[in-house]
């Protein structure tokens, strides 16, 4: 397939999305990959801004309750001591959305232990010029900067926290046909968008999934590999722990996990792009050979619910209800239910830490996983 340069995404307004840059893209190269597809959507919808929250589109674990953030934040504390405290370090997250979780962590380690607070400065992955005016709102009165991307991170130790952030990265997808994995991109038909499917098979696909019925179809994120092999980079170097929470599976496996949410609902993936909410759940096999693969030691997958319990969640509610009403002990109590049961966060959601391979056992993992 014939590759020019997409046409710049500027012209992408809150009132259209993408689709007419999708389109015209499609027109000059023909059917795209739906990482090439979720990229633009992605990076238009987080450019519109009001997402979070429920005025917005869907509602995170920061955003549930602040004992998500505060736990958090005593981990943060529990890394910066494998670390042998260091009197400068960075702390960095990937992601923020509107900065609840790192104004959380904040508040409790400065609070819990003075001399993180003085050895600390916050650096913020973000892409989004909105989201961007929406964390300095949330942080106002702290020292902070702000990144495209890890590369210009300053020098110095490195605590890095990324709450869905992965499934927001990327995804390729290959659909089983009879002459073998054939990659899945997105046409436009001239009234809407469309899946099709590459006329070639894409050689050296995983062999474990031969014997895949036809229709099947197997994903893969080069992205979420690129990033957790930097930050595991990072984790050695300087030396750095990284925290990575999102939904997810712990094998890789046939399946399509690529969904759409609007107004707290599924939406069509294709329709309407740039206006709802476009990810896919995290393959956490894949996330843990990343990290094994630049030789760091990685922690979990540990599911969420368990993993908040062992820092003890359970203590906090106790604490945070102690001499409430009624009414605030349930609201209390309902919050972080949907943090840590089954059949809400807990199970879905997993947990997972990267640290150099002589770092102490880390707070929420039983034992590193060889
Ligand atoms: N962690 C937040 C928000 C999660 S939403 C929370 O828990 O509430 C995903 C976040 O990742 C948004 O802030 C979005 O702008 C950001 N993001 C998505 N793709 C990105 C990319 N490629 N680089 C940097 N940030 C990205």
């Amino acid at each position: 397939m014939s590759t020019s340069p997409p046409p710049p995404l500027a012209d992408a307004t809150t009132e259209t999305g993408c689709t007419d840059h999708l389109i015209e893209r499609i027109k000059r190269n023909g059917p795209i990959s739906i990482a090439a597809f979720m990229e633009t959507v992605v990076d238009t919808y987080y450019a519109r801004g009001n997402i979070f929250g429920r005025s917005g589109d869907f509602v995170t674990a920061p955003e549930i309750s602040q004992v998500f953030g505060e736990l958090i934040g005593l981990w943060c504390i529990t890394a910066w001591q494998c670390l042998d405290q260091p009197r400068d370090f960075h702390l960095v997250e990937c992601g923020p959305g509107r900065g609840t979780l790192m104004a959380d962590i904040i508040r409790t380690t400065s609070k819990a232990a003075p001399r993180f607070g003085y050895a600390v400065s916050v650096h913020l992955i973000e892409r989004s010029e909105k989201l961007r005016a929406e964390q300095e709102k949330t942080l106002m009165g702290h020292n902070v900067s702000w990144h495209e991307d890890l590369s210009t991170l300053p020098e110095g130790p490195v605590i890095l926290v990324a709450n869905e952030f992965l499934d927001a990265l990327p995804i390729t997808q290959y659909v089983k046909t009879s002459s073998g994995w054939c990659e899945r991109l997105v046409n436009h038909n001239g009234r809407e968008f469309v899946f099709t499917v590459a006329g070639l098979p894409t050689p050296n696909i995983d062999d474990a999934f031969h014997d895949a019925p036809e229709g099947s179809i197997l994903e893969h994120s080069t992205a979420v590999h690129n990033v957790v092999s930097d930050i595991s980079k990072l984790c050695i170097e300087r030396p750095g722990i990284g925290l990575l929470i999102d939904y997810g599976y712990v094998r890789t496996d046939i399946g399509d996990t690529l969904q759409a949410v609007k107004d707290h609902a599924y939406a069509p993936v294709l329709k309407a792009p740039g206006f709802s909410d476009l990810t896919a759940h995290v393959d956490f096999a894949l996330v843990s050979e990343a990290a094994r693969s630049v030789g760091s030691a990685v922690y979990g997958p540990v599911e969420q619910g368990l993993w908040l319990k062992r820092l003890g969640i359970k203590v906090r509610e106790a604490q945070l209800s102690d001499g409430k009403s009624k009414q605030d002990v349930e609201t209390i109590r309902a919050s972080i239910a949907r943090l840590i049961d089954p059949e809400a966060m807990g199970s879905l959601f997993k947990v997972l830490a990267i640290a150099p391979s002589h770092i102490a056992p880390l707070a929420g993992f039983e034992a590193k996983v060889k």
